[in-house]
């Protein structure tokens, strides 16, 4: 793989012309490849604040009549996105938020059973959530151990669920190797057992397929500003299968769930569908910025965009091995493109002051996840081949001049 190959697909890339979009995709800035924490700003999006900015100015609080059902509107968008049919999905909250809501709620509905299953090595707001959640209630929170770079291994996660456990909160890809979990098998064993499935799809919604409809999944949640470009903290999207929205209640009883919400009545009681899982008021700026970006989603297309997304990974895989393992990293996802998401990790020894050096000297901007991993998230969108390729071999580059590796740690990440 040379530079013109890398060229070369960049020309027969369906999914280039979406690239101009991007109001920060700079030729001659860093080469960005994290996506995957945070998108880039489309020019959709920008006209959209404007224009939120504007109507908030000229109709103030008449606003509201045309912004209340903002949540669902773009939530059935998002599940477009995430193989969802209308009035499964709204957007709200934060994901860490509606993973609590969600969890709670499904433990609620299984009052005979005690036992979350998770994993040990998933992103930390979802392990805190839920060790709060067993503090709480007394649960047990059941953290299996996968391998840190191909993670749960599908069979010991089967033996790991019982007819104790009432809920599986997983994530679909691991934020930091990229081990992805298939939504179908695991829901449909976690149903053998009369459990439910609460899916994180945080590092694939706007990437990888999910067809939560067709696996048949009961519960999900995800954030809206990775690669699907809503803006930091942009609102984040819960799903509920249509025929479980009565059975469950979320623990946030706001007014936003409320049954005639504009009677203001004495006591909660919660509105029969979608709504329930609503709190407060809706951030209205930002679902206007998450409708714009993911509308920006829906016209390419998931299945070009993962099309286009494992040819990147692959191309970045193979280019980690040939370029960068002869240097002393190694690939820290797995080898098997069926196990992968929509990122690459590479460990090396130094990967703090390597991942340092790259961003302060403006060459490529990736992340550092302790201990030893750099992530690099190609969103199909906005990435080209060249820039892959141009990546790695800055990334060699830096590595072949020797890193420092006198400095510290960060301590926060
Ligand atoms: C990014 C991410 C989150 C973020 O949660 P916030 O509430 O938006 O901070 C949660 N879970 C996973 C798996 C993530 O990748």
């Amino acid at each position: 793989m040379d530079r013109a190959a890398a060229e070369t697909m960049d020309l027969a890339d369906p999914l280039a012309r979406h690239r101009v979009q991007f109001t920060a995709a700079d030729e001659d800035g860093p080469i960005y490849l994290d996506g995957n924490s945070l998108g880039r700003p489309s020019q959709a999006v920008t006209e959209a604040l404007a224009d939120a900015l504007r109507d908030w100015s000229d109709n103030l609080v008449g606003g509201w009549s045309r912004w209340i059902d903002l949540p669902a509107t773009v939530g059935d968008r998002i599940g477009r996105l995430i193989g969802a049919a209308p009035g499964q999905v709204i957007v709200c909250d934060s994901t860490t938020v509606n993973l609590y809501k969600l969890a709670a709620a499904g433990l609620a509905a299984r009052p005979d059973r005690r036992v979350v299953v998770a994993d040990a090595d998933d992103f930390p707001t979802d392990r805190y959530v839920l060790q709060g959640l067993a503090a709480a209630t007394g649960c047990e929170l059941r953290l299996l151990n996968g391998g840190a770079i191909d993670g749960l291994d599908v069979d010991a996660l089967e033996a790991a669920i019982d007819a104790d456990t009432a809920l599986v909160c997983l994530s679909h890809v691991n934020f930091r190797s990229g081990a992805r979990l298939d939504v179908a098998g695991v829901t449909e064993a976690a149903h053998r057992r009369g459990a439910l499935v609460l899916w994180d799809l945080c590092h694939s919604a706007g990437a990888v397929p999910i067809g939560l409809d067709q696996a048949g999944a009961d519960l999900a949640v995800g954030c809206t500003y990775k690669y699907l470009n809503g803006g930091p903290g942009s609102p984040a999207f819960l799903y509920v299968r249509r025929d479980l929205q009565t059975q469950l209640r979320q623990p946030v009883w706001g007014w936003f769930g409320q049954r005639d919400q504009f009677a203001m009545g004495p006591r909660y009681e919660p509105e029969t569908g979608m709504a329930r899982f609503l709190a407060g008021t809706p951030p209205v700026l930002g679902l206007l910025a998450v409708d714009a970006a993911a509308a920006v989603i829906e016209a390419a297309g998931i299945p070009a965009l993962w099309a286009k997304s494992q040819q990147l990974t692959a191309t970045l895989v193979d280019l980690v091995r040939s370029r960068l393992e002869p240097l002393g990293a190694t690939l820290a996802s797995p080898s098997d493109p069926a196990r992968r998401g929509a990122h690459v990790s590479v460990a090396h020894p130094r990967a703090w002051p390597w991942c340092r050096a790259l961003t302060e000297r403006r060459l490529v901007v990736g992340d550092f996840r302790p201990p030893d991993v750099i992530r690099l998230g190609p969103a199909p969108l906005y990435t080209r081949y060249v820039d892959v390729f141009d990546a790695v071999e800055r990334m060699a580059s830096v590595l072949e001049a020797g890193v420092d590796d006198t400095l510290d740690r960060p301590r926060v990440t």
